[in-house]
């Protein structure tokens, strides 16, 4: 199948919205990034403004179903809504693909749907995932987080890394070891016993969302805050989609970085000639958009097979698309600040701030080793026929 071929089974109305996404990118995200890069930091009541108008506009909660006011849009519409994404830099991409919380739609109880998660498709709050800890990040097996029963509730210890939106969440998914299992707790932001450490910079810095760090002592929920589980399968469907989503924004963030070194190149002159007539700079563009060709074949073969069913190699394809697509665009932006010299050094060029954002593609959601070694194992298990043909 084709990448024309499958486009072509996008809907109408997804195509539409995919057009009306890349106009509020254009017109009103490029130049907030340009802002941002003049000012060093974020203007948080603009980024608020922004954030409501894109939701006025329809962006959010694409992913839900319809009952719950979402478009309940396939795998592949998804993808290429979640390319446009991609590209702006800031982590400004977030408000026009803005996908509701449905894995959590999926594990809670009706009270809970009611209590948490329809204030979040209101936009009155936002969740914050706390399941990494200083000691432990690619295996949650690691996690020292505790849950005791007490009485009627819980009482929760532990410390959590990483939360991003923790700064304005409103209640955070805290995973804990409940005895001999592993469980999530709704945990309210005012909950007592719910501290807030450090908020650390980060590289990707001037950033939408911050990355807090939460400690947990004798903070006591109730019973009705433990969720129900997704089991093995349910919480791996969560991955995938998360690393699908991260594979399609890496091939927009691609598309915007080799539409600039391309006008660049032949705007520039060098020696006599326009750079783009040095085949130094042509290899570059030529290896840019042949990887990303590809990166965008693999994320559009896996969004179709999760529309047509999830096969159980579905887990190792996924990694294959999130790991390929990530390293991709971090070559691709590489070479980007290269074919711009020292203005792809310069914050106000969307190239540096690229090459410093997609870093950290190939960590969070599971790092490019953790990938891999999915890969292997699938690999190992059920042949390569499997993994390398059509699926
Ligand atoms: C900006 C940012 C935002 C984040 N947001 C969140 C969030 O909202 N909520 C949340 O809970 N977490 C979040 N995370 C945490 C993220 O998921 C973890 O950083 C990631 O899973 C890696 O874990 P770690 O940092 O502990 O690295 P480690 O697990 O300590 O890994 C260190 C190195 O060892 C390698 N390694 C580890 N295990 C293996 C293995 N089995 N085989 C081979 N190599 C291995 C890794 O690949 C890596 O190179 C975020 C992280 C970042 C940087």
């Amino acid at each position: 199948m084709t990448t024309a071929q499958m486009k072509a089974e996008i809907p109408e109305e997804v195509k539409v919205l995919k057009a009306r996404i890349a106009e509020f990118v254009r017109e009103e995200l490029h130049p907030f990034e340009t802002e941002i890069a003049e000012r060093g930091e974020i203007d948080e009541e603009k980024l608020m403004a922004l954030r409501n108008k894109a939701r006025e506009a329809g962006f959010s909660n694409l992913n839900m179903p319809a009952e719950y006011g979402g478009m309940d849009l396939s795998m592949v519409s998804l993808v290429t809504l979640e390319e446009e994404s991609g590209k702006t830099t800031n982590g400004l991409g977030y408000m026009v693909a803005d996908r509701g919380p449905r894995e959590l739609l999926e594990l809670a109880s009706p009270e809970q749907i009611e209590r948490y998660v329809m204030p979040v498709l209101r936009g009155e709050t936002r969740e914050a995932w706390a399941i990494t800890e200083p000691e432990a990040g690619s295996d949650i097996k690691d996690i020292k987080t505790t849950a005791e029963r007490d009485g009627a509730g819980w009482v929760l210890n532990g410390d959590k890394w990483f939360v991003t939106g923790g700064e304005r969440a409103g209640f955070f998914i805290v995973l804990a070891w409940a005895g001999e299992e592993q469980a999530s707790f709704l945990v309210e932001r005012e909950t007592p016993g719910l501290e807030f450490g450090r908020t650390p910079v980060f590289m990707h810095d001037p950033y939408a969302s911050k990355h807090v760090e939460l400690r947990l002592k004798a903070c006591r929920v109730p019973d009705g805050a433990r969720l129900g589980t997704g089991g093995d399968e349910g919480t791996k469907r969560w991955f995938s989609l998360e690393r699908l989503m991260i594979a399609a924004r890496c091939c927009g963030a691609a598309e915007r970085l080799i539409d600039l070194a391309r006008s660049w190149s032949l705007e520039r002159s060098a020696s006599g000639k326009k750079i783009s007539e040095y085949q130094a700079i042509q290899f570059m563009l030529a290896d840019s958009a042949t990887e990303l060709n590809a990166a965008r074949l693999m994320v559009y073969h896996v969004a179709c097979m999760w529309d047509v069913d999830a096969p159980s190699i579905l887990h190792g394809k996924t990694a294959m698309a999130k790991l390929f697509a990530s390293e991709m665009a971090g070559r691709v932006a590489d070479r980007a600040v290269q074919i711009f010299g020292g203005r792809g050094y310069m914050t106000e060029n969307p190239a540096e701030r690229y090459y410093r954002e997609l870093r950290v593609d190939r960590i969070w959601e599971g790092t490019s080793e953790i990938q891999r070694s999915i890969i292997a194992r699938g690999l190992l298990k059920r042949g390569r026929d499997a993994y390398t043909m059509g699926g």
